[in-house]
């Protein structure tokens, strides 16, 4: 796909409505608009798209597809932009794909369990500051889900938080259709574990909510919204 092809305006006008819908649900939450992260979730779409938003000011694109991903960073790395991109890697994570992640993301938001951990943090490079990691909860233990089961998040906690190369930010979910509460549930996870780690001095991070639930997923403490198919359109 070339830029003739892309419809610049018409994926402008879908990213300010969707900044608009997350300063709407933002006041009526009674939150400032900056407390919650919008991250446009660029898979399947071109890196032209990702050049286009991130000239109107866009920093933050999640990747699911990591030759894909790669690909894409390596295209927009030199661009005037492209260099104040934050990458993070929100699709499932394969034990041969550590390093990979390690080496092109600034954060991974589908950690779910210590063996894949480990791995990136032994494989983060050091020239590059620590990976910021979020872990990715299976709230409604579905069986066909990725993340870590509830009951397996205090172990889980403790180890990652003593890995060096890591940042461990806060929780991920996808929650199943038919939860209707499963964010109001996360953000209690979220606030005891806060409150039992205090040492976790950078757990700041609950990513939940996307094109079609973004607005309840604020309402109940998200403080990043992962945005798709109502920015870029559906995909193929
Ligand atoms: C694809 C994807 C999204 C975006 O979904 P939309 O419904 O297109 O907004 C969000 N989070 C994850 C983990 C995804 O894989």
């Amino acid at each position: 796909m070339n830029n003739n092809d892309i419809d610049k305006q018409r994926l402008i006008d879908n990213w300010q409505q969707v900044n608009a819908q997350v300063g709407i649900a933002c006041e009526q939450a009674n939150k400032q608009s900056e407390s919650v992260i919008l991250l446009a979730v660029s898979k399947t779409k071109p890196a032209e798209m990702i050049a286009v938003l991130a000239e109107q000011g866009q920093r933050h694109f999640g990747e699911n597809y990591l030759q894909e991903a790669i690909e894409k960073i390596s295209t927009l790395k030199d661009s005037a932009k492209g260099t104040d991109i934050v990458w993070h890697y929100i699709g499932s994570i394969q034990r041969n794909k550590t390093r990979d992640i390690a080496e092109h993301f600034d954060w991974v938001q589908t950690v779910e369990r210590d063996i894949i951990a480990k791995r990136l943090n032994d494989q983060r490079p050091d020239a590059l500051p620590p990976l910021n990691v979020l872990i990715q909860v299976n709230i409604d233990n579905e069986d066909s889900k990725s993340g870590c089961l509830p009951a397996e998040l205090p172990e889980l906690i403790n180890i990652v938080k003593g890995y060096e190369r890591l940042q461990l930010r806060g929780l991920m979910i996808i929650p199943a259709k038919a939860d209707t509460n499963a964010f109001a549930r996360t953000k209690q996870l979220f606030e005891e574990i806060k409150a039992k780690h205090p040492e976790l001095d950078n757990w700041d991070t609950l990513s939940m909510g996307m094109s079609g639930d973004m607005t309840e997923a604020i309402a109940n403490g998200s403080t990043m919204v992962r945005v798709g198919t109502a920015i870029f359109g559906a995909r193929a």
